[in-house]
């Protein structure tokens, strides 16, 4: 049995470059799995769908910020999946059968944490990702800690339920962090689906809202950005956002967007460098800007600019228990339109599913496992 359960794998940190012509997924390969034995709190689950994130992206391309990762290992940490056994020990009221979501992030869930005692198993400083710490979605079996596990909530579908975990990223980042209010005028800077997720959760708030990207993402993920209603602009080092915004930009309405060209709140998703340097440039004095993303270098910031215009700059990190159920119900309603934004694979496309994402074309992929 174990011998026909496959993984994708991660194994190589190779630097790859995106945009190269051949093969760019050569650090990977699809393994046949050995499940271990379940030790004390483990469950054993097939995973239903399984989504493909940025970090899985940069990690399968090498990019620096994921040199930690141990090699092999099977990635994946955004998924749906079905109990098929319980460990040893108690696992609360969880029961084979039942489908759930896992938190990506366990927290060392010691008392004395500073994080974990206030259940911000996101912040704890010895937490382990699943996906990156031990194996995860892309096995078609994964084996987890039932303390992880979330359920799903009625009316949720499992392919939606691979989305839980990144919009449950962005309700932490609007919610806590972004000071969002109806008649904003927001930029989004990147069209990943953290990006996408962010302009339509801004949206749902009462703002405007610009999403960027490059001119290859023009036929992809901006497409469907301007299908959804938003502004979109393609950035170049030639045409930046800020020279953009200040020689004027309108809504579908021909109505100005931003106040001289400077906006209310930025929300950094491209992990570009230079776009977050260019960020205080681009806010209104006493705005906002929202770090969702992380760098694969130092970012140079313009401390001085930042003092005078008294620009509040946050990160977000991750997502916790809370913001999962606020992530499940925005899909349930509707509120964020899974369906507008996810490219669906079979398993044995994973490669393909892969590719297509490493190269920006398509939007969300979600790869059904079984
Ligand atoms: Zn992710
Ligand atoms: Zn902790």
């Amino acid at each position: 049995m174990s011998g026909e359960v496959k993984g994708f794998c991660l194994h190589g940190k190779e630097k790859v470059m995106p945009n190269s012509k051949g093969s760019v997924i050569r650090n990977t390969s699809v393994i046949n799995m050995e499940i271990p034995e379940l030790a004390e709190g483990e469950i054993l689950a097939k995973t239903l769908y399984t989504g493909i994130c940025g970090s899985d992206n940069s990690a399968c391309i090498g990019k620096s910020n994921f040199d930690w990762v141990e090699r092999p290992r099977i990635i994946g940490h955004e998924f749906s999946a079905e109990i098929i056994k319980l460990g040893p020990g108690d696992h609360g009221g969880l029961k084979v059968g039942d489908i759930f979501t896992p938190l990506a992030m366990l927290g060392c869930q010691d008392e004395e944490c500073p994080a974990c005692s206030v259940s911000k198993w996101n912040l704890c400083a010895s937490k382990e990702i699943i996906g990156f710490h031990r194996d995860g979605g892309f096995g078609q079996h994964v084996v987890l800690e039932s303390d992880r596990v979330v359920t799903l909530m009625d009316g949720l579908t499992p392919e939606q339920g691979a989305l839980v975990e990144p919009l449950s990223v962005v309700v932490n980042a609007l919610h806590n962090k972004c000071e969002i209010k109806p008649g904003q005028d927001v930029v989004v800077t990147g069209c990943g689906i953290i990006g996408l997720m962010s302009a339509e959760l801004a949206k749902a708030a009462g703002a405007r809202v610009v999403v960027t990207g490059l001119s290859s993402d023009r036929d992809n993920r901006l497409r469907v950005a301007k299908e959804q209603g938003f502004i979109t602009i393609e950035v170049s080092p030639e045409s930046t956002l800020k020279s953009q915004l200040q020689n004027g930009i309108s809504d579908a309405n021909g109505i100005s967007f931003g106040n001289g060209g400077k906006v209310d709140l930025l929300i950094e998703c491209s992990g570009v460098p230079q776009v977050l340097s260019e960020a205080i440039d681009v806010v209104r004095p006493e705005g906002n800007i929202c770090v969702i993303a992380t760098y694969g270098n130092e970012v140079s910031i313009n401390a001085t600019h930042l003092t005078r215009t008294s620009l509040n700059m946050r990160g977000s990190m991750g997502s916790c228990r809370v913001d999962y159920m606020v992530a499940q119900k925005l899909l349930v309603t509707g509120v964020f339109p899974a369906e507008k934004y996810t490219n669906h694979y079979d398993f044995k496309d994973v490669n393909q599913a892969f590719e297509d994402s490493i190269k920006a074309n398509n939007v969300k992929a979600v790869i059904k496992m079984n």
